[in-house]
């Protein structure tokens, strides 16, 4: 009965985030704890026999009789010291190795968790909050375990042994002590409640400090062009005052413990001596021996009993942080690759949405119902209005999310079908602003074929016309270009992306043409390295520029989530409407084979707005 109630809260326990913690933390690291375990059993064990032995090291240095026994007390001394500190220096190495692993573990399944996350795990959740989950979360793991284990093995250890040589050397004495030690557990409980919430406030400013540095690095110009940088400075204030108020809120907390325990501690010690001076009770006094023996014990087991009253608290704070990484671990993944994936056929390359609706959230859908296919080998430009949702049928043909209703089919299969690595294998993708890693030229054009011989991306850099730029750039293809690329211009950025998408030799290709970065002469180069790329290419782009829209096989608008028009130039200019509306907008009077020559003047009005 008693067994299997203590079984089912057991079982309980190991579910909470604590009791994974643990057991995983033993499972993996099993043979370290073992070994500090041992460790600190002995650590206790010689702590009490410090205190035990001091009865005959008083009483052989007092009695005459008895100093004849002083060698053998003086070797006992000095192997129980050596004991004692062989088995200290084992624990805390293994404890530490054993805690150093759980950070490593811990980070390395977070972020394998997070780098699979879909796209719209990284909207919800901002970077400083990743983070600080990810890198305190793991410390916090860490330093819970070696709480626990110093907490429960070695400090209670070395408690029960040390109240054993008290009660061993004056029983009368001890008790009395006892009735004063828990006063101190009623002070220390009323600190409890208030942790957590401090901890939490806490974490909150820690992250938003962190986003504001982040956010003054990365967006460094609006800040100064906007003046803002009063406006950053008065942000940063209110995080970081906000994290020293928690900060010294806790220190307070923390502070009183320690005194309260050693005033406690003082008293106890005045009250044992008052008593021995009062000698009652007592038929035989105690020996001097004695006295010092019990007095040490109770003087050791202050540290223990301080840390063991403490440690609820300290567990508090450090579960917060724990708790928050395993909330990171455990929310639900909506992109959920399929278990048995169907391949991927080889070669076709035709894109289908066939009824799809899609919301980002709660609100109005973003895409209604719609039925759209992109012709294998075609190039199809989607224009429209900023906010159609141009930019989210990419994102749902590249399964960054999944459609409320409806499919999008990629080579006949449905794209939930098949796995990641396939579907995305089929795809390259150019965006507006394409992301470089802070490593050199060379290693980011490489990212996209590991495979690929030097001359290879040479040549994906040459027919993007990215070649010439790069050698001239200080050292060639091993110039580091920056945190996301910032040493280089929006038009050699774009340049790269292309030569990058060459590499990937895809069938399909996506495109967020951008035109607004460049100027006239890099757009000429880039369109130039786009053309080349789209040819005989399952093609979509978000048309911003006119010269795009004229060379398409079709064109799609967009509007409100809905296809408003399609068809091919002529036929769209003939039916009139949006398309025929936004184009004579952007060319006046001109006629659209004038526009053919390709005027690098472009006019003012763009086909899609850049989003
Ligand atoms: P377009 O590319 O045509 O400018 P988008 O597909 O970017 O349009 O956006 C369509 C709509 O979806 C817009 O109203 C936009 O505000 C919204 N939207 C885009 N991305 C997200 C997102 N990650 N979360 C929520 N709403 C979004």
């Amino acid at each position: 009965m008693i067994l299997s109630n203590l079984k089912s809260r057991y079982n309980a326990w190991r579910e909470t985030h604590m009791g994974r913690l643990v057991t995983e933390s033993f499972r993996n690291q099993g043979h370290l704890y073992g070994v500090a375990i041992a460790a600190m059993v002995i650590v206790a064990l010689t702590s009490a026999g410090t205190a035990w032995i001091m009865e005959s090291i008083i009483n052989t240095l007092t009695d005459p009789e008895k100093r004849s026994q002083i060698i053998l007390v003086a070797g006992g001394v000095l192997l129980l010291f050596t004991l004692k500190a062989v088995a200290t220096y084992i624990q805390s190495y293994m404890l530490s190795r054993a805690g150093n692993r759980i950070v490593a573990v811990q980070q390395d399944k977070v972020f394998r968790r997070m780098v699979y996350r879909g796209v719209d795990y990284f909207a919800a959740n901002e970077s400083s909050d990743l983070l600080i989950r990810v890198t305190q979360g793991a410390q916090a793991a860490r330093a819970l375990v070696d709480t626990l284990v110093t907490g429960f093995v070695r400090d209670a250890l070395t408690l029960v042994g040390l109240v054993a040589v008290m009660f061993y050397q004056q029983p009368f004495m001890s008790m009395v002590i006892f009735v004063i030690g828990p006063v101190a557990l009623i002070g220390i409980r009323a600190l409890l409640k208030q942790v957590r919430s401090i901890m939490e406030q806490q974490m909150t400013s820690l992250a938003e400090i962190i986003k504001v540095i982040q956010e003054t690095s990365t967006g460094i110009k609006v800040v100064k062009i906007f003046a803002l940088e009063n406006h950053m400075i008065k942000r940063m204030d209110g995080a970081i005052r906000s994290v020293e108020q928690r900060a010294n809120d806790i220190a307070r907390l923390q502070a009183i413990a320690s005194p309260m325990m050693e005033f406690l501690a003082g008293a106890a010690v005045a009250i044992v001596l008052a008593i021995s001076a009062l000698d009652f009770l007592s038929t035989t006094p105690p020996t001097a021996g004695q006295l010092v023996s019990f007095l040490t014990a109770m003087m050791m087991a202050y540290e223990p009993a301080k840390r063991l009253s403490r440690m609820r608290v300290t567990i508090e704070a450090q579960m917060v942080m724990v708790r928050m990484m395993f909330e990171l671990l455990d929310q639900q993944e909506r992109m959920v690759e399929a278990e048995n994936p169907v391949p991927m056929p080889k070669d076709r390359a035709d894109i289908m949405l066939d009824g799809v609706s899609f919301k980002y959230s709660d609100e109005a859908p973003v895409i209604r119902d719609m039925t759209l296919a992109f012709d294998e080998g075609k190039t199809t430009a989607l224009v429209g209005p900023s906010g159609g949702g141009k930019s989210t049928i990419l994102g749902l043909i590249m399964r960054f999310y999944d459609p409320n209703d409806g499919a999008v089919r990629l080579a006949g299969e449905d794209v939930r079908d098949v796995s990641f690595a396939d579907l995305r294998h089929k795809i390259s993708y150019v965006g507006q602003d394409p992301f470089l890693f802070a490593t050199t030229v060379m290693e980011n054009l490489r990212i996209a074929a590991p495979d690929a011989s030097d001359d290879d991306i040479f040549d994906a850099a040459r027919a993007a016309h990215a070649h010439d730029f790069i050698l001239a750039l200080p050292e060639g293809y091993e110039t580091q270009v920056g945190e996301n690329g910032t040493f280089l211009s929006g038009g050699q950025r774009q340049r790269i992306a292309i030569a990058r998408a060459l590499l990937r030799k895809a069938e399909i290709l996506l495109l967020d043409e951008a035109t607004s970065a460049l100027d006239a002469n890099s757009e000429a180069l880039v369109k130039e390295a786009l053309d080349r790329l789209t040819d005989g290419i399952t093609t979509i782009v978000i048309a911003h520029r006119l010269s795009t829209v004229l060379s398409a096989d079709k064109i799609v608008v967009i509007e409100a989530g809905e296809v408003a028009q399609q068809g091919t130039l002529d036929q769209l200019l003939q039916d009139g409407g949006t398309f025929k509306d936004l184009f004579d907008k952007q060319f006046g009077g001109h006629s659209a084979i004038n526009a053919q020559t390709d005027n690098p003047e472009e006019p003012d009005t763009p086909i899609a707005q850049a989003t």
